[in-house]
């Protein structure tokens, strides 16, 4: 038997310390929760993504009754941006909550499928998304979505 250890780490800033880029992505993604569609859940998710040539293309959560029917924000903003400008690589993507009138203390992170989404978008244009975690209580800030999924599934994986 052999084990391996997966090590992921993600760097926590306060707001302050934060760059004036990365505020205003975040403040992008958090202005983005007010167009939440969330009746069910009442979970407002904002996520803004910063584009190669500037450009900010933000999306929230659109819930249904049907419940699968429905998607996250980051999906939202991905999808948006790259049928929107498909020759634009995805840069950064921010995220931020509001929930019970106010934005969480700690960051929401993404769910398993958005982290699957973002790695696709990583593998499409071949470059890491940095990853921007809002919370009123600090950001977490990653280099890449590989930090959020270790021995993630990529296109690799049917070549070897
Ligand atoms: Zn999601």
């Amino acid at each position: 038997m052999k084990e391996i250890e997966i090590v992921s780490k993600a760097k926590i800033y306060g707001y302050e310390e934060l760059s004036e880029n990365d505020r205003e992505l975040v403040e992008q993604a958090k202005k983005a929760t007010q167009s939440s569609y969330a009746p069910y859940s009442n979970f407002h998710v904002g996520a803004a993504a910063r584009l190669a040539d500037g450009t900010i293309v933000t999306g929230s959560n659109q819930e249904n009754s049907a419940f699968p029917s429905g998607t996250c924000a980051e999906r939202t903003a991905l999808f948006y941006a790259n049928a929107r400008y498909p020759e634009q690589c995805v840069k950064e993507l921010a995220v931020a909550a509001f929930n019970k009138g106010k934005f969480t203390a700690v960051p929401t992170p993404p769910c398993g499928a958005c982290r699957q989404v973002i790695l696709g978008v990583e593998e499409r244009y071949g470059r890491p998304v940095r990853i921007l975690l809002y919370g009123e209580d600090g950001t977490y800030v990653m280099d890449s979505v590989k930090a959020l999924l270790p021995l993630q599934f990529s296109g690799e994986n049917m070549n070897g």
